[in-house]
């Protein structure tokens, strides 16, 4: 049926919860869609400003495996292969955004915490996705009880 999601991806930022986040977009998926998952590493220098003022090349690339080791198992949990694993370095909604494009995916799937006082001024990284996003883009709540 040409209204089911057949390609996903869905992002996933390692914490506790992943699992949920996994979950709902298994239970959308189409039979025999394909389930990728991708998690971002920001680069320190962006996340610390331009000049760190040291080579965190080794830093950054044991960082990156230790991710991928963690998105490794929250995949295995659902059948994803490690194929359809993504470990990316970049801006985060930016490189979401764009292996999204690169797969072709109808349906991007992030968690959503619930904001209030000064961080809805910040934004969530479900909003900051949906403007640009060539797909459909599931936001779901992180943070209720049930
Ligand atoms: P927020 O409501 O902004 O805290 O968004 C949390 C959700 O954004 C997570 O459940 C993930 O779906 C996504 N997300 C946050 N950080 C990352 C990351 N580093 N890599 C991939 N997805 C992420």
């Amino acid at each position: 049926m040409e209204n089911e999601y057949r390609t996903l991806l869905v992002a996933i930022d390692c914490s506790e919860d992943s699992g949920r986040v996994l979950a709902r977009a298994a239970a959308v998926a189409a039979k025999g869609a394909r389930l990728h998952l991708i998690h971002v590493i920001e680069p320190l220098a962006l996340a610390y400003g331009a000049d760190v003022p040291m080579d965190v090349s080794d830093l950054q690339a044991s960082l990156m495996d230790q991710a991928r080791k963690t998105a490794l198992e929250h995949a295995e949990r659902f059948g994803i292969t490690p194929e359809q694993v993504h470990v990316e370095l970049g801006a985060i909604e930016k490189t979401i955004r764009e292996k999204a494009d690169q797969l072709g995916a109808d349906l991007i799937v992030v968690g959503s915490h619930t904001r209030s006082g000064l961080a809805l001024l910040l934004g969530s990284t479900a909003r900051g996705l949906v403007p640009g996003a060539h797909c459909d883009v599931l936001a779901v709540k992180v943070d209720q009880s049930s």
